[in-house]
């Protein structure tokens, strides 16, 4: 199917609306039926007909069809926020006496739903290295049911290699989950490579103005049902038809957005390249890192997050340099029109919290700015670092 007509076309019924060129919000928790026998049927088929809101809704639904569509799989269900679906999609496929096996260090809210409160419920759960997919291979038990992948992974970006994981589980009846995110759906689908559930936070790329939250799960026709049917109907976890319009508003310039961002971003890692000041940069399309071939082969294109290890070893200068900068916001989150930073120092000062993660790194988003004024923004933050 061409992007194009995904975006534009795909799931639209101008016809139904006035031929508005942008779709309805429809704004209600409820929809009426006419006769008993149309709410018999409704009742049966909740998963297929828009009844309540927090089952299905016009305008939700279309989200879900595009985001489907991206992925190449049957359908998709939409939820409140990424972590809810990736929670939903975890769910739907563990229950008491069944191991995990997940990647080490993915999305921090990701880590404490595997290591704080899938063990409540009796599922145990193993975290490996995911850039050898023989570490999943060696952590299966006859009670594993679950590989959980999330590549690239957050703050550090190392890869799986999605194929291979996907048919090391495929030969064990084992099902694999995957966080796209980072990806987006325009630029890694794995689907494609054999994964059964791709999950993303529609807070980030799809929606791209950090202006809404969401989350969708994809998969086959019968999986995505039965997390209808389940955990969605269940937990409640809904997205509101006013935030899958944003997020529908802000799919239809995602091809432009990523290719602007991918294209920025190779400058800007380009710039910190020349820099004595930055030991390491953490980016799988760098021709010397481990994982680039890798990278070339699962992925499309390069997205807008990298992470740098600074030259020092005083917190403080960390501190000055991530202060220093006038154009990066200091923010959680990324997939924005606004480039970012995330230090990792700054979990260090906290107190409650002792961050596994050296101190020196700090994690970039780059947005839609000019490159040459972010990278100006950069030089002069290095220079103040130094005392220059
Ligand atoms: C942000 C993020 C999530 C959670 O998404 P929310 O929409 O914030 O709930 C999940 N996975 C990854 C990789 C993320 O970056």
């Amino acid at each position: 199917m061409d992007i194009s007509y995904i975006l534009n076309e795909l799931g639209e019924d101008r016809d139904s609306y006035f031929n508005a060129v942008a779709p309805p919000i429809v704004q209600t928790s409820n929809f009426a039926c006419r006769t008993v026998e149309a709410m018999r049927y409704a009742l049966q088929h909740e998963a297929e007909v828009d009844f309540y809101t927090r089952g299905n809704n016009p305008t939700v639904d279309m989200l879900e069809k595009k985001i489907a569509a991206l992925e190449g799989t049957e359908h998709a269900i939409a939820f409140g926020s990424g972590i809810a679906a990736v929670s939903a999609a975890v769910l739907s496929q563990v229950r008491a006496g069944d191991h995990v096996v997940c990647v080490k260090k993915p999305y921090t809210w990701t880590n404490k739903l595997m290591q704080r409160f899938l063990p409540r419920f009796g599922v145990e759960v193993t975290m490996v290295d995911g850039t050898d997919p023989a570490n999943y291979l060696a952590a299966t038990q006859p009670n594993t049911v679950l590989y959980f992948l999330e590549s690239p992974n957050s703050f550090t970006f190392e890869l799986q290699d999605i194929a291979a994981i996907a048919a090391l589980a495929k030969e064990r009846g084992i099902c694999t989950v995957i966080d796209n995110s980072f990806a987006s759906p325009l630029f890694q689908n794995p689907a494609s490579m054999g994964i059964d559930l791709v999950v993303h936070s529609a807070t980030k790329y799809i929606g791209g103005h950090s202006d809404a939250m969401g989350g969708v799960v994809c998969g086959t026709r019968q999986m995505i049902n039965k997390i209808f049917e389940t955990e969605f109907m269940t937990l409640g976890a809904v997205l509101s038809p006013h935030d899958a319009w944003l997020l529908l508003r802000g799919l239809r310039t995602l091809p432009i957005r990523m290719e602007r961002i991918a294209q920025t971003t190779r400058q800007v890692v380009a710039y910190l390249q020349t820099r004595e000041e930055i030991e390491e940069i953490m980016w799988p399309f760098l021709p010397a890192h481990p994982q680039y071939q890798l990278a070339k082969a699962q992925m499309k294109n390069n997205t807008g997050q990298f992470t740098i290890r600074l030259k020092t070893d005083k917190i403080e200068e960390v501190d000055l340099f991530c202060d220093s900068l006038q154009h990066f916001l200091m923010a959680a989150s990324w997939g924005g029109h606004e480039s970012l930073i995330y230090p990792a120092a700054a979990a260090y000062k906290s107190g409650n919290y002792k961050s596994s993660l050296p101190f020196t790194l700090v994690r970039f988003y780059i947005g839609l700015e000019e490159p040459e004024y972010l990278i100006k923004d950069i030089e002069q933050a290095l220079e103040k670092m130094k005392g220059r």
